[in-house]
Order: structure tokens, then C-alpha cells, then sequence
């Protein structure tokens, strides 16, 4: 049992902006979880390291919340810190070249605000993910990708905190994966690469990736993107598709009719019907094809 009235003190002899029992749901984009102890919003990065540092030597538990676009939380909340990203935020530029733009971002930063800089700039890097919800620490630890790109091609180098430490980590093809970043710790900052195009083909380019998403995802309903990722040899939407589940539904919860790997909260559902929803498809696609679906979507305080 925390001492509460305890964290609440420092909280506030530090400046702190934070909410109690903030119910997690609005935080997230399938709009579903319960409340958290508190959630904290930390505005610069000396604010976060600080933070950490206390809770860790307090041992408080605490979760980085950044868009909260690849999370399911459980219906109870989570007995902890929520560690609210979406103050920090901000883009410097380090170095523009006529071919190339460096550009410093901190992990709170959206990824839309990211787009947005560089095609008002004239480079080009992240169109790929324009309309997602993210975070750039987000989209960091998770390796966001679409369309063949994936974030690791426009990160250049990774400033992380872990253990009291915090170091710069330059980009190089080990410390990435398919939906993974290797580096432990959080996120503080980036510094990205961004390529010269016209601004006019960045337009064309952001319009048919936008086009493409509403045509074959379920994109402006509420859902936490992919649920699984996709195994080595398909789609993990084709082998839901496969076997007759576009469409079921449990509860308030249902698989897309427009995309397998999606699941749409239809309003009120609750994570336990999300959590399912992911074991029926799961066991579903184990026995008709020996294939385990892997979730890509991150669990918060849910009974699994
Ligand atoms: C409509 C829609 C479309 C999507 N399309 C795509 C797509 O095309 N490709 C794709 O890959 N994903 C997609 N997603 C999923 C999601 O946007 C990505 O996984 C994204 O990278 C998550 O970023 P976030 O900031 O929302 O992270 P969150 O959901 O808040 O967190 C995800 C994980 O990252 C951790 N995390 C967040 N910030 C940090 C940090 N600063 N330091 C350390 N850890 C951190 C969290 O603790 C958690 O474990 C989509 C989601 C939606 C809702």
C-alpha cells in the first residue's frame, strides 16, 4: 500500500501538474480503461528524469503513457503512476542542409505535429504514418511502420533514461525490429532525418496514405490500431478473415467488417470483452492453422 498523501507532497513542492484517479479511458484511443492512482504530466525533460527518479526510489509503479493508440487498459485501472507524455513536447532544428533537415523532437511530440513541420519545411520522413494517433517515443518503442517504412529509417539517434542514467544511442540496424526497439528505458527525446521533396508531392503523398487507411481500415473508429502482428509468412487479418470471424462481436466489442486485425469498441465495451475477442481469434486461427498470433497492442492492469 503507497503512501499517497506522501507522492501527492512531492508532487507539489516540485511544481508537478497531476490528476487523481483519472479514469484512463479518454487517454486512449479505443477509449477504454479504468483509473489510475494518479497520472502526472511531466512538461520538460529535467521534470520527467526527476520524476523518475522518485518513483523508482520510492518503488512506485508507473507506466509512460504517450497517444495511447496501441494500449488496452483493464476495466479496473491500473494501481499505479501514469506517466502522461503528452506535455513534452516541442522540435528544435539541429541542422538543415539543402538535401537534409536534422531535427530534434521530444517523445511526447505527435507524430502528426511531426508531419506537419516537416512538409510546412519542404522534407520529407513520416508521411507513411500521417492520422495515426502516436506519440514519437511511442512510435519509437514500438517500431511504428506502414506502407514498407517503418520509423527506424528516420530516427537518427534515441535519448533514453534507464537507471538513474540517461545516454544517446545512434541509430543502427541491431537496435531494430519488427514492431521493436531494443533499448530498454524511456524515451526522452529524438533526433530525426528528414529528406527534401517538394512540398506538393509531401501533399500527394500524405493524401493517398490517408486515402488508402479509410478505404481498408476501420481508421477514424475507436481501436488501438493492429491487434496482432503479422507472422512471417501473412497477414494476420487473413487468417482471422479465414475463419469467418470479420465481424464477431462480443459484448459492446467487435472485429472490424472492414479488417481482420482491427477490433472496433462500439461504444461502452469493456477490456474484457476486447480480451475475448483477441483469445477467440487467437485460439480460432491456432486450430485451423498451428499459427499463434502474437499481440502487437500493449496491456495495462488487464487480467489476460
Ligand atoms: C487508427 C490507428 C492507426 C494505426 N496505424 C498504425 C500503423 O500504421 N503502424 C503501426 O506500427 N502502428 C499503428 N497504430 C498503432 C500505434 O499508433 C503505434 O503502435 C504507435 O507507435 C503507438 O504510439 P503511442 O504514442 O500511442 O504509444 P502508447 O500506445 O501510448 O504506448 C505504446 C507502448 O509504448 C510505450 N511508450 C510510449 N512512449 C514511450 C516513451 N517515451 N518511452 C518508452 N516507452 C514508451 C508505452 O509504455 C507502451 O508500452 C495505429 C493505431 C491507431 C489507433
Amino acid at each position: 500500500m503507497k503512501n499517497w498523501k506522501f507522492i501527492d507532497i512531492y508532487l507539489k513542492s516540485k511544481n508537478l501538474i497531476f490528476k487523481e484517479k483519472e479514469v484512463l479511458a479518454p487517454y486512449t484511443t479505443i477509449k477504454i480503461g479504468g483509473p489510475c492512482m494518479r497520472m502526472i504530466f511531466p512538461k520538460s525533460v529535467e521534470e520527467l528524469i526527476d520524476l523518475l527518479v522518485f518513483l523508482e526510489r520510492e518503488e512506485v509503479p508507473y507506466f509512460i503513457l504517450g497517444g495511447g493508440s496501441n494500449l488496452l487498459v483493464g476495466d479496473k485501472g491500473f494501481e499505479g503512476v501514469i506517466i502522461n507524455l503528452r506535455k513534452l513536447e516541442g522540435i528544435k532544428i539541429i541542422k538543415k542542409e539543402k538535401n537534409k533537415l536534422v531535427i530534434k523532437a521530444l517523445a511526447g511530440t505527435s507524430i502528426n505535429k511531426l508531419v506537419s513541420f516537416g512538409f510546412k519545411e519542404g522534407f520529407s520522413g513520416l508521411e507513411f504514418l500521417v492520422g495515426v494517433p502516436a506519440t514519437l517515443g511511442g512510435a519509437i518503442k514500438m517500431n511504428a511502420g506502414a506502407f514498407n517504412s517503418s520509423v527506424s529509417e528516420v530516427v537518427k539517434k534515441v535519448e533514453l533514461y534507464k537507471n538513474g542514467e540517461v545516454k544517446v544511442v545512434s541509430s543502427s540496424s541491431d537496435l531494430w525490429g519488427y514492431r521493436w526497439f531494443k533499448e530498454e528505458g524511456v524515451i526522452l527525446s529524438a533526433e530525426l532525418e528528414l529528406l527534401k521533396k517538394e512540398r506538393e508531392k509531401i501533399w500527394l503523398r500524405m493524401k493517398s496514405f490517408i486515402e488508402k487507411r479509410k478505404k481498408t481500415q476501420p481508421f477514424l473508429e475507436r481501436t488501438f490500431g493492429s491487434v496482432f502482428k503479422n507472422p512471417p509468412c501473412c497477414y494476420a487479418g487473413w487468417f482471422i478473415e479465414a475463419c469467418g470471424l470479420k465481424g464477431f462481436q462480443i459484448g459492446r466489442a467487435k472485429i472490424s467488417e472492414k479488417h481482420a486485425n482491427f477490433i472496433v469498441n462500439l461504444g461502452g465495451a469493456r477490456a474484457e470483452e476486447v480480451i475475448k475477442l483477441i483469445q477467440k481469434a487467437q485460439e480460432e486461427v491456432y486450430l485451423r492453422f498451428q499459427t499463434f498470433l502474437e499481440p502487437e497492442v500493449k496491456f495495462l492492469g488487464c487480467n489476460l
